[in-house]
């Protein structure tokens, strides 16, 4: 899952960029209302958490023009404890929910996900193939009702070949999820992930194949029926 982050205080950004990184979200970082647009106009983006005092102006003007061109992305909006009148005017032109500073990292996290699961949104709360489960609320995959230990980036990248079981994910649709803008990252590392996570669901004893459709991306392949 790839977000957006558009928040001007270095110090709270880097705390909620950590956060959310670890919590398995791809997470580019930014500082102005300028930086937002550009960055909006090169990734495509599974959710934003934003601001609304930003150094070139208020971050619902991008609410508002985000909304304006039907861009469904949900948004969360953090604000101060005297932005009350922001917040319900946030709600107005189209965030789907705001968060009160400061707040604690996992609930801004547990309200992300939230947002993500709701009807239309990316994340249904338990996928499955063959005999593999993830529960996308507890971030927990299972093989066979055992549990499944994996890194987060793992997690992340079965989540999203999960969502699409049985269909080639793109390579880029991938990358774009796990990895943020200026991460380092090996032109491999999605070919290691991959058979790191291969290496492990063999190993849990499951039913799925991880197939790899060469030069074009990755998919989950629940087991044959048989006969
Ligand atoms: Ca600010």
């Amino acid at each position: 899952m790839r977000l957006l982050l558009v928040e001007d205080n270095a110090r709270l950004s880097e705390l909620v960029r950590r956060a959310l990184t670890a919590d398995g979200f791809a997470v580019d970082s930014a500082q102005t209302l300028q930086a937002a647009q550009e960055f909006l106009e090169i990734a495509a983006y599974d959710l934003i958490v934003l601001d609304l005092g930003l150094p070139d102006g208020d971050g619902l003007t991008l609410v508002k023009s985000l909304r304006a061109h039907t861009h469904a992305v949900p948004i969360l909006v953090m604000t101060a404890r005297d932005g009350l009148d922001d917040r319900i005017s946030g709600l107005d032109l189209g965030a789907d929910d705001y968060l009160v500073k400061p707040f604690a990292t996992a609930e801004l996290a547990a309200r992300c996900r939230a947002l993500l699961r709701r009807p239309g949104g990316v994340l249904g709360s338990v996928l499955t193939a063959g005999n593999l489960s993830l529960d996308c609320n507890g971030r927990e995959a299972r093989v066979a009702e055992k549990r499944l230990d994996l890194p987060p980036r793992e997690l992340s990248l079965l989540e999203l070949l999960l969502r699409r079981s049985g269909q080639v994910v793109p390579r880029a649709n991938l990358q774009n999820g796990l990895y943020s803008m200026g991460q380092e990252v090996s032109p491999n590392a999605l070919e290691a992930a991959a058979s790191r996570l291969r290496r492990r669901l063999a190993a849990a004893g499951s039913d799925v194949t991880l197939h790899t459709a060469h030069g074009v991306g990755y998919a989950l392949l629940p087991p044959q029926p048989k006969g």
